[in-house]
């Protein structure tokens, strides 16, 4: 703080601040009661003359501060039965999304054979995700081992599941 020497506080200036100090009155709403002095000043005034205030400083305006990691402000936590259940559930997270996962196709719907029972030409994609596996079978398009549906996904997916 600049050690600029300000004037000598006067007996009515310090009767002020040693009025409204202690009432938890903020540094600058005394100032405006002193002309000429600062917010600054009269807290210089206050530390050196060892004023202690007796009233916590007066609120801001925002009262709730959002209470750490709950999420939830102190009325709220406070506030019990019904209410607080409704907050509570209208609070609740949204479901976590899952890790970005490979869009998975349409299950599929057509005719499926048992490995044993494909075709040569029967479609190998395999529809079922457990074993027994049951294959497409659709007609595989020539020079592939899929029909034309799968013989897309194949590419789509970079080979399959
Ligand atoms: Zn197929």
């Amino acid at each position: 703080m600049p050690a600029k020497l300000s004037k000598q506080w006067t007996a009515a200036e310090l009767a002020i601040v040693r009025r409204d100090w202690p009432k938890g009155i903020s540094a600058s709403n005394i100032a405006r009661q002193l002309p000429g002095r600062s917010k600054s000043a009269v807290v210089g005034l206050v530390h050196r003359e060892g004023i202690v205030r007796t009233v916590p400083p007066a609120p801001r305006t925002k009262r709730d501060r959002p209470a750490p990691r709950t999420g939830l402000s102190r009325s709220q936590i406070a506030t019990e039965g019904n209410l607080a259940k409704k907050i509570m559930h209208h609070r609740q997270p949204a479901p976590a999304p899952r890790p970005a996962k490979r869009e998975k196709p349409k299950p599929y719907t057509g005719p499926t054979v048992a490995f044993d029972d494909l075709t040569r030409d029967g479609c190998r994609w395999p529809v079922t995700d457990d074993k027994p596996y049951r294959f497409c079978s659709g007609k595989a398009q020539p020079g592939s081992p899929y029909c034309a549906e799968h013989a897309r996904r194949s590419v789509r997916t970079g080979g399959g599941e």
